[in-house]
C-alpha cells in the first residue's frame, strides 16, 4: 500500500471497502480512485515497481500488482450518457462527480492516505442505521442501470436493518421488469450474493412485496422452507438455500435443474442442484451405512451433506436427533473406492476390450450391492466364479 500512496499521493481507498472497514468487516479487494489519467497513472506506479495491467483501460481501471497482491486504480469518472446497460464516461478531477455515479451512499465514501473519511451523501449514518439508499433519485438512477435494483437487495441482504427505504422500493416495484433485459451472468452473480447475505429472508421477502423475486426466480416454493432451513443453523451455502427454493417435485431433480440452466450456472454448481434433487428419496434417515457408502460412490460428500441440511429443515418439527445421527455418519462414513482394475481381470483371462469394459461393470454393480464391502480379492473372487460357475 506505501508505495501506491508514493506514487499517487492524491488517491483514496473507494467503494467496498471503505464501507467494510467502517463497519468491522474482512476487506479483501483494496480498491482505489484517483484523479490521475490511466496513462500518467501506469507510468507512476511502474515507477515505484509494480506490475501493471491494464484491466479496464476503457472504464480507466488498471491493476497494480505489489508483492503479489492486486490493486484496482480507477481514475475518477462521470457519466456522460447512459443506455441502461452501459455507460459512456469521463475522466474529472472532481471526487464528488464520481461518488454522484456510484449506487448507494454506503458505497460512495472514500479514505484517504491521511485516513481522513470522506463522505458526501451520509453514508457512514446510513451504515450506522442499516440503510441502504440510493445516491440521488432511486428511480433515475435505476432507470440508468437496471442492475442496481438487484444490488439494492444484495446491499440489505447484507447491511440492512428495520424498514427498507421506501423510496428505493417505490422505484423498484415500478422498474422491476426492466431487469428482464439484463444479461442472465449478471442477474445470476448479483442473486448468489444475495442468497449468501445474513439478511436473507427479510430481503427474500422484501423481493416478495416489491414482485421481484417473482421476475427472478418464477416458480419458486414459498419462502417457509427456507425460513426452516435457517432456523436449523444452515451452513449459509448460496447454492442449497437456492435448492431450497426449489425443492423436488417429481422427484428427477428437474425444477432446480431448470433453474441452474435458467440462471447459465457452471456446470458444477448445475450438477449439483440436480443431485440435491435427486438425492431427495434416498436420504431417509434409516439409511444404514451400506447405503451410504453407494450414494457416497456415486456422489460428492459435500452434495449429501447439504441434502441433509436440507432435508432436516423440511422434516423440522421431528426433533428426534436422527437426523444430526445421519449427518454424523454422512460426515465419518469413508469414502468408497472401487478395488478392481483392468489388469486383475486380464490376470483371470479376460480379454482387453468391450468384455472387459462389460466385466468391470458388472463387478462393479455386484460390488454397490454389497455395500462397497468386498475388497479386491473378494471381487476377483467374484469374476472367477462368474467366469466358471462350477
Ligand atoms: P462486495 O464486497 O460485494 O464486492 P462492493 O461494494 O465492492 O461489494 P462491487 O460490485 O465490487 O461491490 O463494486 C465496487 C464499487 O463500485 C461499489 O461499492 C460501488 O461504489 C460501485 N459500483 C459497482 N457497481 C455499480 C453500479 N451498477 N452502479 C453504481 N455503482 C456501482
Ligand atoms: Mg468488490
Amino acid at each position: 500500500m506505501d508505495r501506491i500512496w508514493q506514487a499517487l499521493p492524491e488517491a483514496r481507498l473507494v467503494g467496498g471497502c471503505v464501507r467494510d472497514l467502517l463497519c468491522g468487516r474482512d476487506v479483501h479487494d483494496l480498491d482505489l480512485a484517483s484523479p490521475v489519467p490511466p496513462g500518467e497513472a501506469q507510468r507512476r506506479l511502474e515507477e515505484v515497481g509494480a506490475r501493471v495491467i491494464p484491466t479496464g483501460l476503457e472504464h480507466g481501471t488498471i491493476t497494480a500488482v505489489i508483492d503479489h497482491h492486486p490493486y484496482e486504480v480507477t481514475t475518477l469518472r462521470r457519466d456522460v450518457s447512459t443506455d441502461g446497460r452501459h455507460a459512456v464516461v469521463a475522466w474529472t478531477d472532481d471526487w464528488e462527480e464520481d461518488a454522484q455515479r456510484r449506487d448507494f451512499t454506503i458505497n460512495a465514501m472514500s479514505l484517504d492516505q491521511d485516513g481522513q473519511l470522506h463522505d458526501y451523501f451520509g453514508g457512514l449514518d446510513d451504515l450506522r442505521a442499516g440503510k441502504v439508499r440510493f445516491v440521488g433519485q432511486a428511480a433515475r438512477r435505476i432507470e440508468e442501470d437496471a442492475l442496481r435494483c438487484l444490488r439494492f437487495f444484495r446491499f440489505f441482504a447484507r447491511y440492512g436493518r428495520g424498514e427498507p427505504d421506501g423510496e428505493a422500493c417505490q422505484a423498484i416495484i415500478r422498474l422491476r421488469e426492466t431487469m428482464t433485459r439484463l444479461s442472465v451472468e449478471r442477474v445470476a452473480m448479483e442473486l448468489l450474493k444475495i442468497l449468501s447475505g445474513p439478511q436473507l429472508l427479510r430481503t427474500l421477502e422484501l423481493m416478495e412485496e416489491t414482485g421481484t423475486l417473482a421476475v427472478l426466480l418464477p416458480h419458486h416454493a414459498p419462502l417457509s422452507g427456507l425460513e426452516r432451513l435457517l432456523a436449523c443453523g444452515d451452513p449459509a451455502e448460496p447454492l442449497h438455500r437456492l435448492a431450497v427454493l426449489y425443492p423436488p417435485g417429481g422427484g428427477d431433480g428437474q425444477g432446480m435443474a431448470d433453474v441452474g440452466a435458467h440462471l447459465k450456472l457452471s456446470n458444477e454448481s448445475r450438477d449439483m442442484l440436480a443431485a440435491f434433487a435427486r438425492y431427495g428419496p434416498e436420504l431417509a434417515v434409516t439409511l444404514d451405512d451400506d447405503d451410504i457408502r453407494r450414494v457416497l460412490f456415486q456422489q460428492d460428500r459435500s452434495i449429501l451433506l447439504l441434502r441433509s441440511w436440507l432435508v432436516q429443515a423440511q422434516e423440522l418439527g421431528r426433533p428426534d436427533g436422527s437426523w444430526n445421527e445421519l449427518r454424523h455418519r454422512l460426515e465419518t462414513v469413508e469414502q468408497p473406492v472401487f478395488p478392481l482394475a483392468g489388469r486383475d481381470l486380464i490376470a483371470l483371462g479376460v480379454k482387453p476390450g468391450p468384455e472387459m469394459g462389460r466385466w468391470l461393470k458388472q463387478t462393479q454393480h455386484w460390488w454397490l450391492t454389497q455395500g462397497c464391502r468386498p475388497d479386491a480379492g473378494a471381487c476377483r473372487d467374484w469374476v472367477s466364479h462368474q467366469l466358471s460357475p462350477s
